[in-house]
């Protein structure tokens, strides 16, 4: 029987970053994950010398100093800054929404001229308080921006209508009157050169590290899947909350994504790491170029194209869905979990929250704090 002071459930970016604050601390921890491989969805795979970011692009940006230093003591991050382009049928605009944009679409120069087209179109819907996705949309950034670029990518990324999602999902996006296309205002940006691996891998060292390991087979059989007896003193779970509570409150819904990724025989397919699909007949909705994360010169390359579904059983939950409906059942696992003193919940499907990587890392850290204080 090996007995350890923490099982975390799942190597990502939280579960990793909360092992090795532990160990530093002098706690023995046992990390299972039931892939085959640690690092969670900031897992990358180096192919023919290009990092894939497996499961999706992650650009690592914040304004916060201290978790910017903290990230930089297990990779070196290099320049990048992200700027995607928007295809809409055979149009093309920089994104986030800024004076290059607007220009484009309308044939003006100045943020005067931008500003004032979209008081005209928005003039005549009397938004005050916008209550959903397309209300904030519209009055930011008025309609042609609104039905070009935010409608068909928004419902197909969420499979469901702009009016019933969350205003905050478009405010995570800058919104500029300059010629700036940075899709982030953090003040630190880049990608850790090397891939995002080597970070969850350094975090790792000096716990034991079992992956393809589910964690509710261990709980029932008390063995690891190589007959390994084990126990714990606490559990730090980064799975889906309502699945760890047998979904006594009802389900959670996700949304899931799906890759298709292909090698291409040529050395720069679209110019550009990411590339939106914004109408909605276009199945996917982005094509990642990963060489161009860390700006590869390889003769070869690979694209993924993204597609978006609602998450069920046996596909991997990628976003929360943070609607009312579903806000107010995870309250209620939230609630649960505050008398549970046994477990901490954590991540994006553990918290229920879409989190950025920083966000991730600065909770992992505040939890830390919270439990060695
Ligand atoms: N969005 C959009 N058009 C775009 C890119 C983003 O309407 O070309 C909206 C969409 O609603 C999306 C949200 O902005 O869900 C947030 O986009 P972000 O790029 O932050 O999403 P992530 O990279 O986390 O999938």
């Amino acid at each position: 029987m090996k007995k350890y002071d923490y099982l975390v459930v799942g190597a990502g970016l939280f579960g990793a970053t909360f092992a090795y604050e532990a160990m530093k601390r002098g706690k023995s921890v046992l990390v299972i994950d039931k892939r085959d491989h640690i690092a969670g969805n900031i897992y990358t795979k180096e192919e023919d010398g290009i990092n894939v970011h497996v499961y999706g692009a992650h650009i690592f940006h914040t304004s916060d100093k201290k978790i910017w230093e903290y990230m930089n003591q297990f990779a070196e991050f290099n320049n990048y800054i992200n700027s995607p382009v928007a295809v809409y049928k055979d149009e093309l605009y920089n994104l986030p929404f800024n004076m290059n944009t607007f220009s484009k679409m309308w044939n003006i120069k100045t943020p005067a001229e931008a500003k004032a087209k979209i008081a005209e179109q928005i003039k005549e819907l009397n938004i005050t308080e916008p209550k959903n996705l397309e209300e904030q949309a519209l009055s930011l950034v008025g309609t042609d921006v609104y039905e070009k670029l935010i409608k068909g990518y928004t419902q197909k990324q969420w499979g469901r209508p702009c009016t019933e999602l969350p205003a905050f999902i478009i405010k995570r996006l800058p919104l500029r009157f300059t010629y700036d296309n940075n899709y982030f205002n953090d003040r630190f940006q880049g990608i850790p050169m090397g891939g995002y691996t080597q970070i969850v891998e350094k975090m790792l060292q000096g716990a034991d590290v079992v992956v393809s390991q589910d964690y509710f087979k261990l709980v029932q059989s008390g063995k690891l899947n190589d007959g390994t007896e084990v126990s714990w003193g606490k559990l730090v779970f980064t799975g889906q909350i309502d699945e760890y509570y047998n979904s006594c409150f009802g389900p959670l819904e996700y949304r899931s994504v799906r890759f298709e990724t292909e090698k291409l025989d040529e050395e720069n397919y679209q110019g550009n790491a990411v590339v939106n699909y914004t109408e909605a007949e276009v199945p996917y909705t982005r094509i990642i170029e990963h060489k161009h994360f860390e700006f590869g010169k390889q003769p070869t390359t690979i694209i993924s194209r993204e597609y978006s579904s609602e998450w069920k059983p046996g596909v991997e939950p990628y976003y929360p869905v943070n609607n009312d409906k579903n806000n107010a059942v995870y309250q209620q696992y939230a609630d649960k979990a505050a008398s549970d003193k046994d477990v901490i919940f954590g991540g994006r499907l553990g918290q229920y929250k879409y989190y950025d990587m920083d966000k991730v890392v600065a909770a992992a850290l505040e939890c830390v704090a919270h439990e060695f204080n």
